[in-house]
């Protein structure tokens, strides 16, 4: 009997909603309590080191020994006031999550006493037993040497006792082993060239910096329900499960009234998100049953990064508490929405002024139409290294299934947009602009933000869209570090706007004036860039078609979308920004198709034991009885029995075909899988995963999914859809 399955749904009916009160009533006393933010320094450390600290901020500059010194000092004394007793480097390896270990302040001393010590030297850097974290190759393992150092521009924060200061991590030849050095790295990058092109606009600004605000989906499921399914507890994601007789058709959860259960689950995980300074405002239900979604305001790229991270770490760990478990996996559900991460982006510059938002006459809306053009420009040369940068394992569920973005990499920006590029690509020309149409193309452009105010035609389909203020980058996956969709976005945009600040000088210098130069070069990247721009429905298969003719990439498998990593463009590009030397890439690379590989491999094999000691035995079960009944029958009813036995047999035979197709299926698998395993090339062993072994979980899944409707509800032994997604 399945009595594992009805004893965790009998739990849920226990389950209470787990109200935790926040520290106060209001936000504001206890927002960033837990933080070393600017008012925290200013208050603990000396006039000179909280100046170092904002010189660093600020202007990137470096922060001296003796003040590392008494900036640890300090620290310590702040941590130990608020009872913590360790200390750690805080990172993000290869591994997608976050590392780190921790040490205590306790240090013996001589006559068997002990003080808490804390150094510059502690503070700044750190030799971890890097060994076991992916290095791609760059490390042999027996130089088991990483470093991790300090980033001051990400202020250290405590969790339970421990304080955690925020560090990059690279290896002992200098290579990235993470995804902070290269996404400050793309920072410098960007900023550098968007500095350059203002000096066009605005020469006050100083400093231009990406902001990123992300989206976050997530599933909750019970935590009974959860730890009865292999398949979660193993790979985050159901690989069996037949479809519920309602799904979300009914739409009826989107936007709906949030359970108390899940609403205290919320509460408690926004006063931890509020203590660490998250600034966590929006909460709502999502589309598919038990799906939600939370955002913070935006803030500066590697802060955002780094907020995304601890709030992937603390909705696990809050779930835990309510006996719930969050599934951050792209596609947790067959035939429900998946789950992805919106990353959006926008450069910010230290006057105020966000690049990407429409100005109030035309000088600012030139500036506007300037980054926003070169995005566009920039996402049109570098879309299959966009594609790269969100490929994953699960990722590949959601991509191109039809409720999540396409694997194709289109920009939509909205009909009235469309049609001032249109407008500047029919009135401008080679010659000089005369000045009626100067003064026509400037009216034109200046009404933009009234123009945008009615812009509500937001396309859902769009893989990047642009959302009145900001390019919204939607195709990247939930359990993803956002830092791999930043550094690439940042360093193909610091690319694009060198590029253009060269084309505008050259016209300068050739007799042009600034805004025809400028108004020119917006042109070529207009007409240049057409073909990413798309603002039909980019769920249809009609778009398939039109992007094919378009020559844009539609690759649905991670192992081939990783090998646009490896094209010589690409490595160019990251080398002449200094964000990736080859040797990081191809690492890197490397990395990301082990991976795919590790993910494939885990599904392959859980796929494999629930099929033989679940699926199978179940199935046996029930045909016993089956088969004994049939006998009876027989007794009863002599010769003429077949009449009355018939739907009975043929469920008898029907789970003989589908135990024989499970059995042979898993066990070929196997083959295919030990194949695979044998091969040394792990780029060739991942696509072979990819080919060969992946290509058995539907068909699989497809006989379970059959058995399931037709064995005794009672006996069947992992929880269905519709207790996981309906039941409370
Ligand atoms: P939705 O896409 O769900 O309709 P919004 O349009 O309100 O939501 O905003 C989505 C996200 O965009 C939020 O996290 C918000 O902080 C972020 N955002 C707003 N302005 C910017 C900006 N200038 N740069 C980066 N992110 C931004
Ligand atoms: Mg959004």
């Amino acid at each position: 009997m399945a009595t594992l399955r009805f004893s965790a749904l009998e739990k849920i009916f226990d389950r209470q909603p787990n109200w935790q009160d926040p520290p106060s009533n209001n936000i504001s006393d206890y927002f960033g309590q837990n933080v070393f933010n600017m008012d925290t320094m200013k208050e603990f450390l000396s006039k000179e080191a909280y100046n170092s600290i904002l010189d660093s901020m600020q202007k990137g500059k470096k922060i001296d020994r003796k003040i590392a010194d008494s900036v640890a000092t300090s620290m310590k004394a702040w941590a130990m006031s608020k009872g913590v007793t360790h200390y750690t480097h805080w990172f993000q390896p290869l591994t997608g999550r976050t590392a780190e270990k921790h040490d205590s302040f306790m240090e013996p001393v001589a006559g068997g006493k002990a003080i808490e010590s804390f150094g510059g030297g502690q503070l700044v850097q750190q030799e971890p037993d890097a060994s076991s974290f992916p290095n791609g190759g760059i490390r042999n393992t027996f130089e088991a040497r990483g470093y991790t150092a300090w980033d001051p521009t990400s202020p250290a924060f405590i969790i339970g006792k421990t304080l955690c200061i925020p560090t990059v991590f690279v290896s002992y030849t200098g290579e990235a082993l993470d995804y902070k050095t290269p996404l400050l790295k793309s920072n410098v990058a960007v900023e550098k060239a968007a500095l350059d092109v203002m000096k066009f606009f605005d020469k006050n600004v100083s400093r231009v910096i990406p902001t990123l605000g992300w989206e976050q989906e997530y599933f909750l499921v019970d935590a009974a329900l959860y730890n009865t399914r292999p398949d979660l507890v193993m790979t985050g994601r159901t690989l069996f499960g037949h479809s519920s007789s309602r799904g979300q058709q009914l739409d009826d959860h989107y936007f709906g009234s949030i359970p108390d259960r899940v609403m205290a689950f919320m509460q408690d995980f926004e006063n931890e998100a509020h203590l660490l300074g998250i600034p966590v405002t929006t909460r709502h239900n999502e589309v598919a049953p038990n799906q939600f979604e939370m955002a913070p305001m935006y803030e500066e790229v590697n802060i955002a990064v780094d907020h995304n991270q601890l709030v992937m770490d603390i909705l696990e760990k809050v779930a835990v508490k309510h006996h719930f478990r969050v599934l951050l996996h792209e596609k947790p559900f067959q035939g429900m929405n998946g789950s992805g991460k919106h990353n959006n982006w926008s450069l910010a510059t230290d006057t105020g002024i966000n690049l990407l938002s429409p100005g109030v006459n035309p000088k600012t809306n030139l500036r506007f139409l300037t980054f926003f053009v070169n995005t566009i420009a920039a996402v049109q040369k570098y879309d299959n290294l966009l594609r790269a940068t969100i490929a994953s394992a699960g990722n590949d569920h959601r991509l191109g299934a039809n409720e999540a973005p396409p694997a194709i990499i289109s920009i939509f920006i909205g009909s009235q947009l469309s049609a001032i590029l249109d407008e500047i690509e029919k009135k401008v020309h080679h010659g000089k602009l005369l000045p009626d149409e100067k003064t026509d193309l400037k009216l034109r452009i200046g009404k933009i933000p009234d123009i945008m105010l009615d812009n509500t035609d937001r396309n859902r389909t769009s893989s990047f869209a642009f959302t009145g203020n900001k390019f919204e980058f939607r195709a990247v996956g939930s359990h993803s570090n956002c830092a791999s969709a930043m550094v690439s976005l940042n360093t193909i945009m610091a690319e694009q706007l060198i590029s253009f600040k060269a084309d505008v000088d050259k016209l300068i210098k050739a007799g042009d004036k600034k805004d025809d130069a400028i108004f020119k070069t917006l042109k070529k990247n207009i007409v240049a860039s057409k073909g990413i721009r798309f603002e039909g429905d980019g769920y249809s298969d009609d778009w398939v078609i039109e992007a094919e003719k378009r020559g844009l990439a539609n690759v649905k498998s991670t192992p081939y979308a990783l090998d646009f990593m490896m094209d010589d463009s690409v490595k160019k590009l990251f080398a002449s920004h200094n964000v990736f030397s080859e040797v990081e890439l191809e690492a890197r690379y490397e990395i990301a198709q082990e991976h795919y590989k590790m993910k494939v491999q885990i599904e392959s094999r859980c796929l494999q034991d629930m099929v033989l000691n679940q699926i199978i035995p179940s199935a046996i079960d029930y045909q016993h009885r089956l088969v004994s009944n049939v006998t009876k029958m027989k007794e009863i009813f002599g010769t003429g029995f077949k009449k009355h036995a018939e739907p009975q047999m043929k469920i008898i035979e029907e789970i003989s075909t589908r135990i024989e197709s499970l059995q042979s299926m898993a066990e070929e698998m196997r083959v295919a899988r030990k194949s695979a395993n044998k091969i040394d090339d792990v780029a060739l062993q991942s696509k072979a995963y990819c080919d060969n072994v992946f290509k058995f979980f539907d068909e699989i899944r497809y006989n379970v999914d059959k058995l399931e409707v037709i064995i005794d509800n009672e006996l069947w032994p992992i929880p269905k859809y519709r207790e996981m997604l309906f039941t409370r």
